[in-house]
């Protein structure tokens, strides 16, 4: 018994001393040297996530399953935002309260604040409703004049998307350049991943047996659709503010049937009750798209990737669409 006591009592010694040893070691090396970065809505805390590496640590700032387009900006938000390093926010069509960050920020902190979509090519959000591959709209340069005259959602076109890992590069590069090399090879990288699956898109996309997205979301995919030819029709306006009336609801269920829509698409964020009405009238099947800037709690828990949910979209146009 006695010898028992005394076997424990040393081992205990020796684990505390091994933990001061460690600490003393430590101390000098300090605190954590990582570049803090800060994102707005999930693509791009992911894009962000790949650039870094183990260089950075991201948060994002809009909590999963958030409604992105009635995002409402807490004084509290602006604290945790002003104590980073880089403030990465999509354009000023996407966040428009973007513009209350960097000023805040500006006076007190070095912050850097990014605008990642900057140079994108964009969508005039003229083209809601009725988007058809036959009569595309022009696209113009990025232009603050033009804030929120633009679809917002411009990472789902995957050109776009590049850009955004350059603009997150340049940043991350700027912040911290002994780590530029590391920055440049991941971003190399991940775009490689974005060129393998816009070509994935592009091929699997090409003979399907319809070319209608019918969306009883919001608007959202207008930039994808675009990309690979194909017509967008949503139910809900970009903001998803305004419930479609009964007559537009009657012309999408005509439009399944008279297209022979097999399959229609829903989204998390807004109520599932009319893509289920609609297809319940139609006889068409339902399908979910995910927009990348709706992301849910379990998505997150699970280790979902930007790429993983747009192979998971893919995988579901290809069923909805009918293509080989
Ligand atoms: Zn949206």
């Amino acid at each position: 018994m006695m010898a028992f006591t005394k076997k424990c009592f040393l081992v205990l010694i020796i684990g505390l001393s091994l933990i001061l040893a460690c600490k003393q070691t430590e101390e000098p090396v300090g605190k954590d040297t990582r570049l803090k970065v800060m994102a707005t809505i999930f693509p791009l805390y992911d894009f962000a996530r790949h650039v870094g590496g183990d260089k950075v640590t991201v948060t994002m700032l809009l909590p999963p399953a958030t409604d992105a387009h009635h995002f409402e900006l807490k004084p509290n938000d602006i604290v945790r935002v002003s104590k980073t390093d880089i403030f990465l926010f999509t354009s000023f069509e996407m966040e428009q309260w973007a513009y209350k960050i960097i000023n805040a920020a500006a006076e007190k902190t070095n912050m850097l604040a990014v605008e990642a979509g900057q140079g994108a090519s964009l969508l005039p959000l003229s083209a809601l409703h009725q988007h058809d591959a036959e009569d595309q709209p022009a696209r113009q340069e990025n232009d603050m004049e033009h804030a929120a005259k633009f679809d917002p959602h411009t990472w789902l076109d995957f050109a776009n998307a590049q850009k955004m890992i350059d603009n997150i590069t340049t940043a991350f590069i700027n912040k911290d350049p002994k780590n530029s090399e590391t920055y440049k090879k991941n971003a190399q990288s991940y775009k490689l991943k974005l060129l393998e699956l816009d070509q994935k898109y592009r091929d699997q996309l090409q003979n399907c047996k319809t070319r209608t997205i019918l969306h009883a979301g919001h608007w959202a995919f207008a930039y994808l659709a675009y990309r690979y030819n194909l017509k967008y029709v949503a139910a809900y306006n970009m903001s998803a503010e305004a419930e479609p009336s009964p007559q537009q609801i009657l012309m999408l269920i005509e439009q399944v049937k008279e297209q022979k829509l097999q399959y229609i698409y829903y989204e998390d964020l807004v109520a599932p009750r009319l893509a289920q009405t609609i297809a319940g009238e139609s006889g068409a099947g339902l399908l979910k798209l995910n927009n990348g800037h709706d992301i849910s709690k379990k998505d997150i828990q699970s280790g979902e990737s930007f790429i993983s949910l747009m192979e998971r979209n893919l995988a579901n146009l290809k069923k909805g669409l009918q293509c080989p």
